[in-house]
């Protein structure tokens, strides 16, 4: 049980979190700071959160757990003001989809209280932002990865499992190397995909006709397209080598496939279109699939 929860970015995350541990009857009070007023007003009306604080010493005053929920690219300024601001042993973590770079910040900024620091990331969402779309059973049977460092005290680590347990989710561990390449992969891969798709088409000359022509195949691809820019924007330049490296792979790929229809080598295709049918029908079975 939480006694006093700050939140630091009341989005679709940060909001989502707030009212599952509310659902659960998990947290006694929920605190919001935020970039803008107006945003918070909003968080307090739906109900997400009890009340906001435009100072973040006072947001995080006597609160026991803090959860960073902004874009991965504004975490280090947060961290920056937030170790002076915290006067007790609040257990901080955060949600963003990058593990390196929140972990170097959080190094660089907390100093001794840094093995308070535990770095999280659910594997939820959505492809919209914004309080407005937060929802209560948003975590319910999905993974919540924590990376923990060698010197992240290892009761904060539990206290951080256990609130993630409350929201529903399943959470397991990874080291933050092995997050940051696995993630390039399952998520940040896919999202350039989607808006690279999106892009090319609306910029084609014959975009209105192809867009008319658009049915479920080109919906379901470029449906992440619609994600918010400066969170992926962030994502991108926080994991880049781990990002480029899946890209590199996936362009070669695409290369042997284009080689496949110029040569008129429906082998291939057939072989690479069957592998790839096989393991995507048994995904939702199970995660170890083998093509
Ligand atoms: P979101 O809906 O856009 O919410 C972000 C929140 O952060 C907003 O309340 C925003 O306030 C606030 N914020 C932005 N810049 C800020 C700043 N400089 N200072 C203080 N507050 C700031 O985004 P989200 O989808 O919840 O994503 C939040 C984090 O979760 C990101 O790190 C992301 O990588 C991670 N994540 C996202 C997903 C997903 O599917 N969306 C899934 C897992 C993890 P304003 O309202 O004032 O802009």
């Amino acid at each position: 049980m939480i006694n006093k929860l700050t939140i630091i970015g009341i989005g679709l995350i940060g909001g989502s979190l707030a009212r599952a541990l509310r659902a659960a009857g998990y947290v006694h009070e929920i605190i919001g700071y935020g970039r803008s007023v107006g945003n918070l007003e909003q968080a307090v009306e739906l109900g997400v959160i009890d009340r906001a604080e435009v100072s973040l010493t006072d947001a995080v005053r006597h609160a026991d757990m803090v959860v960073l929920a902004v874009p991965v690219g504004c975490m280090a300024e947060i961290l920056g003001e937030l170790g002076p601001a915290l006067t007790n042993r609040a257990v901080v973590t955060d949600v963003g989809s990058v593990k390196g770079s929140v972990i170097a910040a959080a190094r660089g900024a907390l100093g001794a209280r840094f093995v308070h620091f535990v770095p999280g990331h659910p594997l939820a969402g959505t492809e919209q932002s914004g309080v407005a779309a937060s929802q209560a059973d948003m975590f319910q049977g999905r993974r919540v990865i924590l990376s923990p460092e060698p010197e992240t005290d290892a009761e904060a680590t539990a206290r951080v499992r256990e609130m993630w347990e409350a929201t529903g989710a399943e959470v397991v561990t990874l080291s933050a190397a092995d997050h940051d390449r696995i993630l390039a992969v399952s998520s940040h891969l896919p999202h350039m995909l989607a808006y690279c798709l999106m892009d090319m088409v609306v910029r084609h000359d014959d975009h209105r006709a192809i867009l008319e022509c658009s049915a479920g195949g080109f919906r379901d691809t470029t449906r992440i397209a619609a994600s918010d820019p400066v969170m992926w924007r962030d994502i991108c330049l926080a994991n880049r080598d781990a990002l480029l490296a899946a890209l590199r792979q996936y362009q070669d790929d695409l290369g042997a496939l284009m080689a496949a229809i110029e040569k008129g080598d429906g082998k291939l295709l057939c072989e690479t279109f069957n592998r790839a049918k096989h393991a995507r029908a048994a995904l939702n079975k199970k995660y170890d699939v083998q093509a």
